[in-house]
């Protein structure tokens, strides 16, 4: 069998079943901020891209947090005063709130509801509960559940572990000609829940793909990093400080598997190159859409945007969450995402960063008179083929307008020549020194 890693393919339908089928795959999955259900995650993408992981030791201090302890949890169940089980997180990985502490004991029912979670107002659905920085332990279960369960003694277990371990995340870097970068993120810390948290994975892995196969293209590199939520956005910040000012622009994925429109939540700052593209993108493809300021409360943007940081990266969800009412229960399940709106979400994303590739912007260091192009070996002679004719005309568009101000999409716009041949002119006048690319931040 040939292998087809970091292979794309274009047809959206085709793509958009790929991303499904893969939250599928993930979907029964106990994750949680660290453990073996993230690894075992991040070694399914493995199959897809080539992903690096990273372990950041338990107790490790991370600006103002400490790297928890690792946790896994094996089994839990609650077994009924007839011996049976009303519980058990391997019908759903919801079943346990997550991060709680072990427990193995017979407690009377009124004991034991203390410790149950439900939601009233949609009696069928499975509430998400996690108890990262409390020590306690829980189960949550259908409110029809909770009502059925009858006076008596309930054993109860909960075979988990927190352990001096690791943090774990994941990264695909695909290098760029320049050293900065676009960052995309997304969490991989939630279990069964696939808006929120499976679709920001698919789609992050299959942009990973698209852009491997296109290296060629990259003009700044794109980092794509698979973390647990805020401690995970926290961490990786902490140990990659050098990286900090050589993000151009980013975005958080997270949500975008539901049928809503996509929303774009601004970076604080609000002058990132996603910032400044991804409105027009999804005006010039004609894709609905609404576009909110920055506020301090929502997905991982809120760490790489604190003020000290400051870092361009927005948000890009569809329904933002909170707002749909299966969001954190079991109504977010792989019947709330459709490939349909994956595939929309992953071709969108595709389309932002190609046009960010386009906005780079170079400097002639020599640009008072024409240079002399031809003792360089740039001049065409009058006459030549049209493709030379066309890589002469490159060269000129080129050298005319590298003032600084004009990106290469500009350029593009005004010359109806190709971004593909301006680049190619603009790689041949760095090579002969007549051509400096421009940092993005500094341009
Ligand atoms: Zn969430």
């Amino acid at each position: 069998m040939t292998s087809t890693k970091n292979v794309s393919t274009d047809d959206p339908a085709a793509l958009g079943s790929k991303m499904h089928a893969l939250c599928a795959q993930l979907y029964p999955i106990c994750r949680s901020i660290t453990g073996n259900g993230v690894r075992q995650t991040l070694d399914i993408l493995s199959d897809i891209v080539d992903l690096e992981q990273y372990e950041i030791p338990s107790g490790k201090k991370v600006f103002d947090w400490t790297v928890p302890k690792e946790w896994n949890c094996d089994d839990a169940y609650i077994e009924g005063p007839d011996g049976r089980r009303v519980v058990d997180l391997k019908d759903h990985s919801l079943h346990v709130v997550s991060y709680s502490t072990a427990v193995d004991g017979v407690f009377d029912l009124a004991t034991l509801d203390r410790h149950l979670h439900s939601l009233p107002d949609q009696p069928a659905a499975i509430p998400y509960r996690t108890s990262y920085y409390d020590e306690a332990w829980g189960f949550c279960l259908t409110d029809e559940q909770r009502r059925a369960l009858e006076p008596g003694e309930y054993r109860v277990r909960i075979d988990s572990r927190h352990t001096d371990g690791s943090l774990t995340y994941g990264e695909v870097f695909l290098p760029g000609r320049t050293d900065e970068e676009i960052l995309i993120t997304t969490h991989i810390c939630h279990p069964s829940l696939a808006n929120d948290n499976l679709s920001g994975i698919a789609v992050a892995t299959f942009l990973a793909r698209h852009f491997a196969s296109r290296l060629a293209d990259l003009h700044y590199g794109i980092r794509i990093v698979f973390i647990p939520g805020t401690i995970g956005a926290i961490t990786w910040l902490a140990e990659n400080p050098e990286r900090h000012s050589n993000i151009v622009g980013g975005l958080v994925l997270s949500g975008i598997g539901d049928s809503g429109p996509l929303t774009y939540k601004k970076s604080r700052r609000g002058d990132g190159l996603i910032d400044k593209l991804l409105p027009e993108v999804m005006l010039r493809e004609n894709i609905a859409h609404e576009i909110k300021d920055y506020i301090p409360y929502g997905y991982d943007e809120r760490q790489f945007c604190s003020p000290g940081l400051n870092l361009p990266m927005g948000c890009l969800m569809r329904t933002p969450f909170g707002e749909y009412p299966e969001y954190h229960s079991s109504g977010d399940n792989l019947d709330f995402i459709s490939a349909a709106q994956l595939s929309e979400s992953l071709a969108a994303v595709v389309k932002v960063l190609e046009a960010a590739q386009l906005e780079r912007r170079y400097e002639n260091l020599q640009p008072d008179c024409e240079p002399q192009l031809g003792r360089r070996g740039l001049y065409a002679a009058i006459g030549g083929d049209n493709d030379q004719k066309q890589s002469q005309m490159a060269i000129l568009w080129m050298l005319a307008y590298s003032d600084g101000r004009h990106t290469v999409g500009d350029i593009a716009g005004m010359s109806g020549i190709s971004s593909a041949d301006l680049d190619l002119a603009a790689q041949r006048l760095v090579d002969t020194g007549l051509l400096a690319p421009l940092r993005y931040a500094g341009g």
